[in-house]
């Protein structure tokens, strides 16, 4: 067994080495400026440029047109929320409301916030102890002055898929532009910009196998008509909405990584769900007090998040030797506080403060699981015998 065991595949993935042999020419070889129209060099890496744009479009069901790319979800969070409000209001239009849900990552949440500071108005929705939206409550809150709804396809710690199908057919009945971020859910469940009539959506490539540092929008050309300012100015690269010199090496890898989601999707969610089920099932199956966090039904297949009541997830993390897992999201590890997801789902803080996200993914074995549920036991005995550990009933759980 090859130590320490990487499970923490929310946070970032590996680039696979499929992906890698893609990119490296594009360094050294096919190096040109894809702006550069004028010779073979800059020709040839805008190939690379336009081939990648496909290979995601076709993920996605989008046309490549709408792939606008960026340094990572954050800015395509940015771009896709500031860009909707701010273009709003420099066209005179006088919708100036969005609605969100507090369980959206920080590039999204954060984004709201700066813009209620200019004045915009933001509604926050609550979510059900399952971390799902109510879509009646969704519903209720779009007015007369809603220009856009931004709700994640999946949620980064606990992996909840929201009925976005629904969402999106909701907002197109109201007139009402909508943004999600993707990045979880795309290559492991099915994504179609069609069938969830999502008019923005984000995208990064290192959770799905590809660099860092590079992702895309989705933007919808056509009906509705999605009109944005941009965050950034410069030489009007992709359309004026995002200036800025292509990083080709790694719009090519992110290219090749949705390739290779599109051809693996099927077997892998099926091994990752095979493998995550026993994850779960060997931890419960030997220790008590130990309970999932989001709703298993409506669920990414390479998440589980559990709480181990008595034990603190802090603890628990350092205690754990050889396994790489997490207690939330990698933007708020280096904090002290716990999950606004959990708290958000209603979680009392003993059960925020216990848990533990695991995100298995495509270079996980099987062995590798069974050695993760044996260390978790033991360190969770040992954490529980050094506090005098005793059960709580359900309902304080
Ligand atoms: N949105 C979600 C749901 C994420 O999990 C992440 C990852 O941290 C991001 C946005 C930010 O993506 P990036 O690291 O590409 O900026």
């Amino acid at each position: 067994m090859k130590l320490p065991i990487y499970m923490d595949n929310h946070a970032t993935t590996p680039v696979d080495p499929r992906v890698l042999e893609a990119m490296l020419p594009y360094f050294t070889q096919t190096f040109g400026n894809a702006a550069s129209r004028t010779h073979v060099f800059g020709r040839e890496a805008a190939a690379a440029v336009e081939r990648a744009r496909k290979q995601i479009a076709r993920l996605i069901h989008a046309n490549p047109p709408e792939i606008v790319f960026t340094s990572g979800a954050t800015e395509s969070d940015n771009l896709a929320i500031k860009g909707v409000a701010r273009m709003h209001r420099q066209e005179g239009k006088s919708r100036n409301h969005i609605v969100t849900l507090p369980t959206e990552h920080k590039a999204v949440l954060d984004s709201c916030r700066r813009l209620e500071k200019e004045g915009f108005e933001v509604s926050y929705l609550p979510v059900g102890a399952d971390g799902l939206v109510d879509l009646g409550e969704l519903g209720g809150a779009i007015s007369e002055g809603t220009m856009l709804v931004s709700v994640m396809a999946a949620n980064n710690e606990i992996g909840v898929l929201q009925p976005i199908n629904e969402i999106g057919e909701l907002c197109r009945e109201r007139g009402v532009l909508f943004h999600s971020d993707a990045v979880q859910a795309i290559g492991k469940v099915p994504v179609d910009v069609q069938a969830m009539n999502v008019d923005l959506m984000s995208i990064t490539a290192h959770k799905i196998y590809g660099p860092k540092g590079v992702g895309a929008l989705y933007v919808r050309s056509g009906k509705p008509e999605v009109r944005l300012a941009p965050l950034i100015d410069g030489g009007g690269h992709e359309l004026g909405m995002r200036s800025g010199t292509l990083n080709v090496p790694g719009i090519v890898g992110l290219g090749k990584a949705c390739e290779l989601c599109m051809q693996d999707i099927v077997e892998e969610s099926r091994r990752l769900t095979a493998l995550r089920d026993r994850l779960k099932d060997g931890i419960q199956s030997r220790l008590e007090g130990v309970h999932v966090n989001g709703s298993m039904e409506h669920r990414l297949p390479h998440n589980l998040n559990l709480s181990f009541e008595g034990v603190e997830g802090e603890a628990l993390l350092t205690g754990l030797d050889g396994v790489a897992v997490s207690s939330g999201a990698a933007c708020r590890s280096l904090a002290s506080e716990s999950s606004y997801v959990l708290r958000a789902m209603g979680m009392g803080e003993d059960r925020a403060q216990s848990s533990i996200r695991f995100g298995l993914g495509r270079f996980n074995t099987q062995e590798e699981v069974d050695e993760v549920i044996d260390r978790i036991v033991e360190t969770v005995k040992g954490l529980r015998e050094f506090s005098g550990f005793a059960l709580r009933s359900q309902e304080q759980w």
